[in-house]
């Protein structure tokens, strides 16, 4: 068995070693111009920041359809590029919230989506606490104890236990047990009426101020997302719901600590929650942009970039275009350079490959999901998502984030080896960046997926993409610089195509590793 082992490894690395010249030759070709060109259109201001359903969000795509059809990628389905999906949003106007008879000041204590096509509402309910509202057998956690929230207006403390206790879940890494929006998920599941999650900077990882911004316009879902009972989503600043519970006698933090052991069951608060208010309501469409290069076989590896960004804030004094140049112009501009490579080496791809440029993401997601959730699953044997290219210097790391849930790790460890540049994890993998962009859609149907990206730690020290996501990310500020190296990128575009290269050569197709720390939407055929 050892010496097979050892044949298959020689065969394996020689193989390897021997072939990826040209490919490797071409990659060392890539020009500034090239991969200037996408983000330079992408993030620029006439583009008006791409939020789907606007006309720049239209213009972006038509462009990628363009671009797929001057690279000669065929379309997908039905000769069709665009693929269209309907999204309902949601502006709350005016919010009234009681909780036991204490009235909550609209933005100030609390914000909230109501979800329905309704506009004006009500909606009343028995409170409980529901602790973290975990359920995951991976450590053993259900707080619901099969207690039944039919209808009730349920209150729930985010992030996960791990974040206090450093022993369980991922300590203070965050599972997608501990985000929002597995919160949120969980609940609808159960009949739920609403949830109301509990804000502390420290638990959701900013400040009221964030969520205040993130929750007062309007909230975007797929149709389907939205067949469940629950119909209102709202945060409440943790020292306001303090003094209401004060009232009644109740210890939050006595509650809290309850809520840190598995022996946790939701605690029936004596008192209803009473919500009213106004809500304007509306349909809008927009299109994924998907194209593709056929392989020998039609097994196939799915490379992804959302399009989207936030668009335009009217109300905003100065400079309100987001243009995303970073976010995330410059990822889909190295998906498009990876596309181009892969046409010239069509002859060589084992695997089919799709290009899935899509949209929504920024709303949850929702451009990936709806593809995921539509195409045939059972071909796709991988996901390789850009986001948030790096563009300055190069670095003397490699990053997959997510690929610790897979044997992407193995293979990238190995590419990294081979190239001389270290395998790192992602210095803030604490707030969850796996969860956080399209590869998520991919893994929770079962489709092993990868973020890939170069390091953090340029060459000369500097870590200037660290500092991206903490001051510039989502803001207006990301817009696009001639004057950047773009060396990150491209080695971003390297390891993508060696990557596929070398799934390609081995036929290789990557499998989950058993500690998965997110629940599956849906399990898929087995390769
Ligand atoms: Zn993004």
């Amino acid at each position: 068995m050892k010496k097979i082992m050892v044949m298959f490894l020689l065969v394996f690395c020689i193989f390897s070693f021997l072939y990826p010249s040209q490919l490797e030759e071409r990659i060392d070709s890539i020009s500034r111009l090239e991969m200037q060109s996408v983000v330079e259109f992408l993030a620029h201001d006439l583009v008006e920041g791409r939020a789907p359903g606007t006309r720049g969000g239209n213009i972006t795509e038509i462009y990628l359809k363009s671009v797929f059809k001057l690279l000669d990628l065929k379309p997908e389905t039905n000769g069709k590029y665009l693929q269209p999906f309907k999204l309902k949003g949601f502006t709350i106007n005016n919010l009234n919230v009681q909780i036991d008879d204490h009235k909550l000041k609209y933005l100030e204590d609390i914000v909230g989506t109501f979800t329905q096509g309704a506009e004006s509402f009500s909606l009343e309910g028995d409170a409980v606490f529901i602790g973290f509202g975990i359920v995951a057998d991976l450590w053993n956690w259900d707080d619901y104890k099969n207690t039944d929230v039919k209808d009730k207006i349920v209150i729930s403390r985010i992030n996960d236990p791990g974040m206090f206790l450093s022993d369980i879940f991922e300590g203070k890494t965050l599972t997608y047990f501990g985000r929002w929006t597995y919160h949120i998920e969980e609940v609808a599941r159960r009949g739920a009426a609403g949830i109301i999650m509990i804000h502390t900077d420290e638990s959701a990882g900013y400040g009221w101020k964030v969520v205040q911004n993130s929750w007062s316009g309007e909230e975007v879902f797929i149709e389907s997302d939205l067949s469940s009972n629950l119909k209102f989503r709202a945060w409440v600043k943790e020292s306001r719901l303090r003094q209401i519970f004060k009232d009644r006698d109740l210890d939050l933090d006595q509650l809290y600590k309850m809520s840190l052991k598995r022996t946790f069951k939701p605690v029936t608060l004596g008192f209803k929650v009473k919500i009213d208010g106004k809500n304007s309501f509306r349909e809008l469409s927009n299109n994924n942009v998907i194209a593709v290069i056929p392989g020998k076989t039609s097994k196939r590896v799915v490379f992804s970039a959302h399009i989207d960004h936030f668009g335009v804030d009217e109300n905003k004094q100065g400079d309100n275009i987001f243009n995303g140049a970073i976010d995330n112009g410059t990822a889909v501009a190295s998906m498009v350079m990876v596309a181009k490579i892969l046409k010239e080496f069509q002859n060589d791809l084992y695997y089919t490959v799709t290009f899935l440029a899509c949209n929504s993401e920024e709303a949850g997601l929702l451009g990936s999901k709806f593809y995921v959730q539509n195409t045939d699953r059972g071909t796709i044997v991988a996901n390789i998502n850009f986001e948030s290219t790096p563009v300055w210097e190069k670095s003397r790391s490699i990053m997959g984030i997510g690929a610790r849930f897979s044997s992407f790790e193995d293979i990238l460890k190995f590419l990294a080896q081979k190239e001389g540049i270290k395998y790192r994890q992602f210095s803030m993998s604490n707030q969850g960046f796996f969860y956080r962009s399209d590869q998520f859609s991919f893994a929770r149907y079962d489709i092993p997926s990868v973020w890939i990206s170069a390091g953090e730690d340029d060459e000369s020290g500097e870590r200037k993409y660290t500092q991206f996501w903490k001051t510039r990310y989502h803001t207006v500020e990301d817009e696009y610089d001639p004057r950047w190296k773009l060396e990150g990128m491209k080695q971003t575009i390297k390891f993508a195509l060696l990557l596929i290269d070398h799934l390609n050569r081995n036929k290789m197709v990557p499998q989950w590793r058993d500690k998965l720390t997110f629940p599956m939407e849906s399990v898929r055929y087995k390769h």
